[in-house]
């Protein structure tokens, strides 16, 4: 079997470091396969012959981008697992709900600024009545990335710099944020979504400074409860439960005409900003985490901020330590997916290169990597990989975000060395307003640069689901290897009468319903013109 062949397996039987470094020697870590595990498992145990002819289709029209377009904007790609609220929204949508508000954009030096209107300055331009085209396109380059060739600017601070220009919009809007991004995702088959929200921050870190750090964590905990963290968790829980009720009116969900986003369900990931004082980010977690406890629609916690921030990069170790205290010591279990080597050579001094993907995992309890892009250049990187793969840590790959941010692309970028090293992956799309995409550009991205097949990507749609934070058993047995849990073991996947067996099982777990679901719509799918 030469590198050529697709879908080739590495016999992970072996030592998985000897046959990955057999793999690269051999030329072949570009086009792995993306079952890991056992390699003797076939690619699609449960194929069908509309899933092969669906899968011919794909390679049939490979050299044809837009037909595989329409083919990946339907094709059901179970959930994003790393996207930022504030990030996913478009700016024509941010200027719109401004211009309801009323918001005047007012110059500031070369910048835009969007601030409330102030009858008395008549420099200010009121956005409802903007006529001035010109102005309009500004804001949204200003709020995105788009042109950023003529910016001037790089994408790292582009980017960066898009989600100020949002913010006195973004803030008012959680309701109507969700509704759209729920609405993009559903009409791109997308079902489930984790948004990373930030519920109370400003509040929590105020509390933070007040508290400040104890003399050990066990004591800054307490401090914090004594003075009032869990009344903030519970204003987090009213914010959470007025964007949900503003969110099922935007959509409709219980009216006539409801939304597609109505049957996408949602959960959020509580975000901390890595780049405040050490008080501030104890604070945030203490209060992720709480917050993770006291309500199930809270799955879990992500550290935001960029990772390059001087601070950021002062305190990593530190923060690591944290969440290894704060999570381990939690009464129940708390999911933590966290970014970690969104770095790249230049961007930092090359000794931060060598430890955040590994801190995360082993010290600050991470099941799932955001971005993962400086891997290669971590301490003992193949034996990381090795751990990440027995633990089944998932890397969540933002290829258009790793491009504009990092200038990590194409070759430069890791995701073939993950795919030969067994580790699970899904595709996210970090910021799709800021970086004007959708789910189905990254999975285009990926199938095209990295010469995917549809069984590729049914795998990264399967991961999303098999790897989100929603409580209850997997479908599958175990990461990567797609065997149906024994209770569904006689069952068709997504079959609309499961055996009773089976249905228990569904109906004891929330994760494995959502899986369900993504077999009986990837099921529906294979049935359409591509089967044919
Ligand atoms: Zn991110």
């Amino acid at each position: 079997m030469g590198c050529g062949t697709r879908r080739i397996g590495f016999g992970w039987r072996a030592p998985a470091r000897l046959a990955l470094l057999l793999a690269m020697a051999m030329g072949c870590a570009s086009n792995p396969s993306l079952q890991s595990g056992d390699a003797s498992a076939s690619p699609d145990a449960y194929a069908t012959a509309n899933s092969e002819r669906t899968a011919a289709w794909f390679e049939d029209h490979r050299n044809q981008p837009p037909a595989l377009r329409v083919f990946l904007q339907r094709m059901p790609k179970g959930g994003d697992l790393h996207s930022h609220l504030g990030g996913a929204v478009y700016a024509e949508s941010y200027l719109a709900w401004a211009a309801e508000q009323d918001f005047c954009v007012q110059r500031a030096g070369e910048a835009l600024k969007l601030l409330k209107c102030d009858a008395g300055d008549p420099a200010m331009m009121r956005l409802a009545t903007l006529e001035d085209s010109e102005i309009y396109d500004r804001l949204i380059d200003q709020m995105s990335t788009r042109n950023l060739a003529f910016a001037g600017r790089t994408g790292h601070s582009d980017f960066f710099a898009a989600f100020e220009a949002a913010s006195p919009v973004s803030r008012l809007q959680p309701g109507k944020m969700v509704a759209e991004v729920a609405t993009r995702a559903a009409e791109q088959r997308t079902y489930y979504l984790e948004l990373m929200i930030s519920p109370q921050n400003r509040a929590v870190r105020k509390l933070g400074r007040q508290v400040g750090l104890r003399s050990d964590f066990a004591s800054t905990r307490r401090a914090l409860l004594e003075a009032g963290l869990a009344d903030l968790v519970e204003g987090g829980q009213r914010e959470l439960d007025e964007m949900e009720r503003e969110l099922q009116q935007i959509l409709d969900c219980d009216g006539a005409d409801a939304s597609p986003g109505c049957a996408v369900t949602v959960r959020f990931l509580q975000q901390t900003s890595r780049n405040r004082t050490p008080a501030e980010v104890f604070a945030q977690l203490a209060f992720a985490v709480e917050i993770a406890r006291a309500d199930s629609r809270m799955v879990g916690l992500n550290l935001i901020s960029p990772e390059d921030d001087r601070v950021s990069l002062r305190d990593y170790t530190t923060h690591m330590q944290m969440l290894e205290f704060l999570v381990t010591t939690a009464p129940e279990p708390v999911n933590v997916a966290l970014h970690a080597g969104e770095l790249t050579l230049g961007l930092v001094h090359p000794k931060e290169l060598r430890f955040h993907i590994r801190e995360a995992v082993e010290v600050g309890q991470a099941r799932r990597i955001g971005h993962g892009v400086d891997i290669a250049y971590e301490d003992d990187a193949l034996e990381l990989l090795e751990v990440m793969r027995e633990r089944g840590v998932l890397v969540e790959i933002c290829l258009t975000s790793n491009d504009i941010i990092l200038d990590v692309r194409g070759d430069d970028h890791p995701l073939p060395l993950y795919l030969a090293a067994g580790v699970p992956l899904t595709l996210a799309t970090d910021d799709e307003g800021i970086s004007r995409i959708d789910l189905s550009h990254e999975y285009l991205r990926a199938a095209l640069r990295y010469d995917l097949g549809y069984r590729d990507l049914k795998t990264l749609a399967r991961n999303s689901l098999a790897h989100s934070f929603l409580p209850g058993a997997s479908l599958w047995q175990q990461s990567g290897t797609f065997t149906l849990t024994p209770a569904c073991a006689s069952d068709t996947p997504g079959s609309g009468n499961p055996t009773p067996a089976c249905a228990d099982f569904l109906a004891a777990s929330e994760r494995a319903r959502e899986q369900w679901r993504l077999e009986a719509e990837l099921a529906d799918f294979e049935t359409l013109n591509w089967a044919h």
